[in-house]
């Protein structure tokens, strides 16, 4: 009895376990019905899952397995999708095995580490899912301020291993969040005008490529799949690791969050344009519109002071001068509790859509008119769930030259993000029309560059032009690891077809 069988003939628990005939006296899986990476029809038989479990180590599951549907599951409800298999590896062996699979039976692909991805790209309909979160393992060596990390892990392991040693670099705000997403498209978070970005602490990585071998990519060795896997996304293959350089970093941090009334939501963000240049490199940043539980529009101010806690309230009081203050909280706490109190607000299984785009200096009549289309249609909104978000990019993240790396964005002076979410499918619609319409609104200010991690329906025209200069050079890198472009399921750099 092959482990596959033996496995999920002890799972299956529904109606739907379809043991369909006995041979040998072991339990027969029934054929799935799946896709390839065109989109046509195709067949996963029975016999092939037998093969593939003969070298596979972790778990394979059907939709006839009691695991399925909660490892199908990603943070964004609104991919409800179904793939034909998901693979959950446990080591590098087993992802060149799921890779030889995905290949052999040209299946359509998709990669998952933390389930984060606000466009569903790291699960698909009928396809296959190369499940990392087995790869979890996080090794810090605090003499070279590295810290070594699985491709499945999650922000908040990271964070609290390099904590244990008064080391950080910079990763994103919700610790549920994966490494592996977040760090391929470039990797925000509040150290970033101090540390860079995500991608600016790669020192390394391994990487399956499409055709099943591990390679290793740094300074030294495959520097073009090092260029590009610093941005590109999951373009290139999986990778199985990261290594990522540290800082000494042990301070309670200082917050503050201070709301400003509706009325008011102009000059706010006109004194936030004004107040940026002289922005310390400690300062995290952000500028929200949103509403409250009663329904009411309002601006929140929200700083953080990354750096000495008795030079923070020189920064952070000034934050506090925008209008007429309505309400205001301040704190002070540990790093790896600052990275997870947006956990609950940023819970898994909502309903959720967004957009995201890039801006250089905000100045002069350009500013009037950014400001006035962000306030006036959010004043409009249909629902309470709906925010548009300013992040302060600079310091750090734009001391990096533009070609450097595959992450184009460095003269980006912020980020702004749309979105709306729900606890429900209902009227889920009507939201995305609105976050849409909106975002027609700002989208004109930003020059067409986006953050390619918090975007949704973006076309093949949008994401090309995002990587501006650095297209050509990612077609290239993209050509030479995955000519047959197997991991398209992010935002896709195509191969050059051969003519
Ligand atoms: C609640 C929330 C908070 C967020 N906060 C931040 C933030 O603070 N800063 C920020 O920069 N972004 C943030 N984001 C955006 C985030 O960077 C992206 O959603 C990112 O894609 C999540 O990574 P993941 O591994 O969890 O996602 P997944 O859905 O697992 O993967 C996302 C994409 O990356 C690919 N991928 C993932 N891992 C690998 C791998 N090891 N090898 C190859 N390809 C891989 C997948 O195939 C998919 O295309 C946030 C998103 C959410 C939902």
């Amino acid at each position: 009895m092959h482990q596959f069988i033996s496995r999920r003939a002890a799972l299956a628990t529904t109606a739907a376990a379809v043991t369909v005939s006995f041979a040998g006296g072991r339990a027969r899986a029934a054929d799935l019905p799946a896709v390839t990476l065109d989109g046509a029809e195709a067949t996963i038989r029975d016999a092939d899952i037998g093969a593939l479990s003969k070298g596979f180590k972790g778990n394979i599951l059907t939709p006839a397995d009691a695991d399925y549907d909660a490892a199908r599951k990603i943070w964004n409800a609104m991919f409800e999708r179904r793939p034909a298999l998901i693979l959950k590896c446990t080591s590098v062996a087993d992802v060149k095995t799921a890779v030889a699979f995905a290949r052999d039976h040209n299946l359509l692909t998709a990669v998952k580490c933390g389930g984060h991805s606000i466009s569903g790209q790291s699960v698909c309909e009928r396809g296959l899912v190369i499940d990392l979160t087995g790869l979890n393992t996080v090794e810090v060596d605090a003499k070279s301020r590295t810290v070594r990390v699985g491709g499945g892990c999650l922000l908040g392991d990271v964070d609290a291993a390099a904590q244990a040693v008064g080391l950080a670099s910079t990763f994103g705000v919700v610790s549920h969040t994966g490494v592996g997403g977040l760090t391929l498209g470039g990797g925000m978070g509040r150290l970033q005008r101090q540390f860079g970005l995500a991608v600016d602490n790669v020192l390394e990585v391994q990487v399956v490529t499409a055709d099943g071998k591990l390679v290793t990519a740094n300074k030294d060795q495959n520097q073009d799949l090092y260029w590009g896997v610093r941005g590109g996304g999951g373009n290139f293959g999986v990778v199985t690791s990261f290594k990522f350089q540290l800082h000494p970093f042990d301070f309670p941090i200082t917050t503050t969050s201070f709301n400003y009334g509706a009325d008011e939501a102009k000059q706010v963000l006109a004194k936030y344009f004004d107040y940026v240049n002289e922005a310390p490199d400690q300062l995290w940043l952000t500028v929200g519109l949103g509403r409250n539980a009663k329904g009411e529009a309002g601006v929140n101010v929200s700083g953080s002071y990354m750096g000495a806690p008795d030079k923070a309230d020189a920064t952070l009081l000034k934050l506090g001068t925008f209008g007429t203050v309505k309400g205001t909280r301040t704190g002070s706490m540990a790093y790896t509790a600052l990275q997870k109190v947006a956990d609950v607000g940023g819970r898994h299984g909502r309903f959720h859509y967004a957009k995201s785009g890039m801006l250089g200096a905000v100045e002069g009549p350009t500013r009037t008119k950014l400001i006035d289309a962000t306030v006036d249609y959010f004043m409009d909104q249909p629902q309470n769930n709906s925010h548009a978000l300013f992040l302060l990019m600079g310091g750090a993240v734009n001391r990096v030259s533009a070609d450097a790396t595959a992450y184009p964005h460095r003269a980006a002076m912020h980020n702004v993000d749309v979105g709306t979410d729900s606890d429900t499918r209902e009227g889920s619609d009507a939201y995305v029309q609105w976050g849409r319409k909106y975002w027609d609104n700002i989208d004109p200010f930003t020059g067409g560059g986006f953050y390619i991690n918090s975007a949704m329906d973006d076309g093949e025209k949008r994401v090309r032009g995002n990587f501006g200069g650095n297209l050509e050079k990612l077609v290239a890198v993209k050509t030479k690891y995955d000519p047959g472009n197997m991991f398209r399921l992010n935002a896709n750099i195509k191969p050059k077809t051969k003519s």
